[in-house]
């Protein structure tokens, strides 16, 4: 894997490595990039109406900006696909296994919960950000999303590059674990020279020989975080220490080092029953400890002045 030249910056890497300041990027009625560090909050999966909803309350009590919320799932393995189970009844239904979804199912069935998605989003006034997995399905989500979030799994899907440059909607694009960060400002210099600018960049963690914990395949990268500050100065950066540690018990804690490091913003997967979200229960924070997190990042923001 490389480092960025000095050839690269001038030939390879001209647009994304302009200096300057950072240029905010609009998502919805909330600025990633300015003042204040966003937290996008909220469940890994949408599985109701009424989860969603609750989710986006508690969310924004906390002080969460951004209500972010899974409905395509590139799941590691083929079997449990949410969008096959039944909407989660109020007494939580846990997900068993689903046969196999043609995608178009998936996208038939996706459309309901972008929906309700969006209700959340509307009634506690916060903007949304869901995961895009195929091109043909961004002219359906663009109705229901304020961003776009393009999955680690995701990173060179040239039909994603190409689909979303023509959006009018924010992109948030994750770095693959194994990849460096000259390959992601890579894609990203692909969305400049398209002219598509409003792009987040989001650090998610790398490969290493071993992560302090046996369910886990990353650990964060905080340097990243300055890196691309240093590289990309003008592109909004922010973490998720949710996908990264895979684990409730360090989320806080990875999340105050990431905002220490500059991040302008958070990635974290709440739930009002963490352990038993349909999908990544091991990580998703109760809204007590996300509370705590939050105002804990407020305090850190302030020390060190952003
Ligand atoms: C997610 O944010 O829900 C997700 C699946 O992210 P990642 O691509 O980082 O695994
Ligand atoms: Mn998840």
């Amino acid at each position: 894997m490389k480092d960025i030249s000095q050839g690269d910056i001038q030939n390879n890497l001209p647009l994304v490595t302009q200096p300057g300041s950072v240029r905010p990027v609009q998502v919805g009625s909330v600025e990633v990039g300015g003042k204040d560090v966003v937290a996008m909050a909220g469940p890994c999966t949408v599985e109701s109406r009424d989860q969603v909803m609750r989710i986006a309350e508690g969310i924004k009590k906390s002080g969460a900006q951004i209500l972010r919320g899974g409905v395509f799932k590139p799941l590691t393995f083929p079997y449990g696909d949410p969008l096959g189970q039944p909407d989660r009844d109020s007494d939580g239904e846990v997900l068993g296994r689903t046969h196999i979804l043609s995608k178009a199912e998936q996208m038939e069935r996706a459309e309901k919960r972008f929906v309700y998605l969006r209700e959340a989003g509307d009634a506690f006034d916060l903007p949304v950000v869901s995961e895009v997995l195929y091109a043909d399905g961004v002219p359906m989500m663009e109705k229901y999303v304020d961003m776009f979030q393009i999955g680690y799994r995701h990173m060179f899907n040239f039909d994603l590059i190409y689909a979303l440059s023509e959006t009018s909607k924010p992109i948030l694009l994750k770095r693959h674990y194994g990849e460096s960060l000259r390959s992601l400002l890579g894609v990203a210099e692909h969305f400049f020279a398209r002219g598509k600018k409003d792009l987040v960049l989001c650090e998610r963690g790398v490969a290493v020989p071993h992560t302090h914990n046996v369910e886990s395949r990353a650990v964060i990268d905080i340097q990243a975080v300055a890196a691309l500050k240093e590289y990309a100065p003008t592109i909004p950066v922010v973490i998720d220490p949710s996908h990264s540690t895979f684990k409730r018990s360090y989320v806080l804690a990875i999340s105050r080092a990431g905002v220490a490091a500059g991040a302008d913003g958070i990635l974290i997967d709440v739930h009002y029953d963490p352990e038993n979200a349909w999908v990544d229960p091991l990580q998703a924070l109760n809204f007590e400890d996300f509370g705590t997190l939050m105002s804990e990042v407020k305090g850190i923001s302030e020390i060190i002045k952003r």
